[in-house]
């Protein structure tokens, strides 16, 4: 078992999931289960060649381990190499080089943690909807607030899979979408996820002193003014961040 090679895996399936993402499932080879083993909110290192140049990029699995299936969600950037190429050229039964899952973005030091805040802007959400799944599915005791962050009520990535979620683990799970070019309801979940609207939620929508973990994934200022707020309520609970350093929204 080589977990820093490339194994060539057979793409299954693509699901378009918005009009600029794709979710790519790998067929995983018996032989290459254990290599390919998991936690939620690891990533895989995808590599090909476009226009005579070898490219690589992570991709991080949305998927909870428990499902016994490997998928990536691609979401095109504006000239973006690879992801162009994802969402426009690839079809199902391609085969493609894939590095086995790593990463440090998981729940492993959570053991403990009952009270969950989760923070996740545009493509963001991958790993961080791996670990609501795998909480969800297998620590009873967890209690979860995501809140989301997208241009508009369209460009929201796995919408039906978070509404299932939430309608089946009722009183565990609650999500509030926050939209940048779009007004539904209150002001609260208009504008930014910047520091001023994170302290604004914590005066509203979540109780700080109730939260033992938050997670966050998204660019870089989002990642930091969050923090910021968070400080700011006085809240110090464990925090990790998985930053993409390129543009998720
Ligand atoms: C741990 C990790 C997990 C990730 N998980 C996901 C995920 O689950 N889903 C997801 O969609 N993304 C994820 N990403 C981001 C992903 O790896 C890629 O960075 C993203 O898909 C863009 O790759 P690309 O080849 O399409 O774009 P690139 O070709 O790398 O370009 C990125 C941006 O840079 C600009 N650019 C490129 N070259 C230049 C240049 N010479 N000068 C100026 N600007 C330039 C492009 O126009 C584009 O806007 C993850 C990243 C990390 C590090």
């Amino acid at each position: 078992m080589n977990k820093n090679k490339f194994y060539s895996l057979k793409i299954n399936d693509i699901a378009r999931i918005t009009s600029d993402s794709v979710m790519l499932t790998f067929e995983i080879p018996n032989a290459l289960t254990s290599t390919f083993s998991y936690k939620a909110g690891q990533y895989l290192t995808l590599k090909t060649t476009i226009n005579g140049e070898e490219i690589r990029r992570s991709y991080s699995l949305c998927t909870a381990p428990s499902e016994n299936k490997w998928s990536v969600l691609i979401k095109k950037v504006n000239g973006g190499l690879f992801s162009t190429f994802a969402n426009e050229q690839l079809k199902p039964g391609d085969f493609i080089d894939v590095m086995p899952p790593s990463g440090n973005f998981t729940l492993d030091k959570y053991n403990d943690s009952k009270h969950f805040l989760f923070f996740a802007a545009g493509s963001g959400i991958t790993p961080i909807i791996a670990q609501i799944k795998d909480l969800l599915m297998h620590h009873a005791q967890s209690n979860i607030t995501l809140f989301f962050g997208n241009k508009n009520f369209s460009s929201i990535i796995f919408r039906e899979e978070i509404e299932a979620l939430k309608n089946k683990y009722l009183g565990r799970f609650s999500v509030h979408h926050i939209f940048t070019k779009e007004k539904i309801g209150i002001d609260l979940l208009y504008g930014r996820i910047d520091k001023a609207k994170c302290v604004a939620l914590g005066q509203s929508l979540f109780n700080p002193n109730d939260m033992d973990a938050c997670m966050i994934c998204g660019p870089n200022e989002m990642i930091f003014d969050i923090k910021d707020g968070l400080v700011s309520l006085g809240f110090d609970p464990k925090i990790s961040i998985l930053n993409y350093s390129t543009q998720m929204d």
